[in-house]
């Protein structure tokens, strides 16, 4: 009789073990922190979310009229494009709004570099752009601020890419010439970087090359970054990045009564 009680005050005990630990160890989707059981780092509304927010192949942002649009194979849907001076092609993934917000904040600011990975399968999965290049590089951190976040997150994603296959292993190319402002906590509008803001520390004479960057708001940063590599005599600057905030500078309907 001892035995048997023993033996099921010990399969009880394991049993409230397993709860606590189930407990515990459930997996939170990366952006709304809610429990879930999916094998993805997302639960299923946010990665539904997700999925709503890519760009379609076709899309019109603001100074469209301007847009270099790419043609697929089959040249009959133009790939969403968007007019930055000095970038002949320029694809983003997803509109920056819903869920994307959150997984980029927590990706970037929050250090949970394991997004990399489901940001770059993304990437790779929905990216369009056609344009030939002959060395893919990153818009970098500052080094004050990848000191104090302790990773480049352009950096890791450009390499993740190229895991992929979908781009070449990336080259450190870009660096800043100054410190940069805090342009997320600035409207669009009053965002700016000074043309000169980035200098080369390699020669891309005669380069055709594809920048990769986060956001894309005002097109300030990719700007500049592409006018470093004009003027030190790149043949052609491309654009890809995550996600584009231009759509929010289009007149809703509200504005528009
Ligand atoms: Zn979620």
């Amino acid at each position: 009789m001892r035995t048997s009680s023993t033996v099921a005050r010990l399969r009880s005990i394991a049993k409230i073990s397993r709860r606590v630990l189930a407990t515990i160890l459930v997996p939170q989707c990366a952006c709304c922190r809610q429990a879930h059981h999916l094998p993805s780092r997302l639960c299923a509304v946010c990665h539904a979310s997700l999925r709503s927010t890519l760009c379609p192949r076709s899309i019109r942002l603001p100074n469209d009229r301007a847009c270099n649009y790419s043609r697929t194979k089959d040249s009959s849907t133009i790939v969403g494009a968007q007019h930055v001076e000095g970038i002949s092609q320029l694809q983003s993934i997803f509109f920056y709004r819903e869920v994307v917000p959150d997984l980029l904040i927590r990706w970037k600011y929050d250090g949970m570099v394991e997004l990399t990975n489901l940001i770059a399968s993304w990437v790779a999965n929905h990216c369009q752009i056609s344009a030939s290049y002959d060395l893919a590089t990153i818009v970098p951190c500052h080094w004050r601020r990848r000191l104090t976040r302790g990773f480049d997150h352009m950096w890791l994603l450009a390499n993740a890419l190229a895991k992929t296959g979908l781009i070449k292993p990336p080259t450190k190319i870009l660096k800043h010439s100054k410190p940069l402002p805090f342009l997320h906590l600035q409207a669009a509008s009053d965002r700016h970087i000074d043309p000169d803001h980035f200098h080369t520390v390699c020669s891309v004479k005669g380069k055709r090359i594809l920048i990769i960057d986060d956001v894309i708001t005002s097109g300030t940063t990719l700007r500049a970054a592409a006018s470093a590599l004009k003027c030190d005599g790149a043949a052609e600057v491309s654009a890809l990045t995550v996600a584009t905030a231009r759509e929010l500078l289009l007149p809703t309907s509200r504005t528009r009564v």
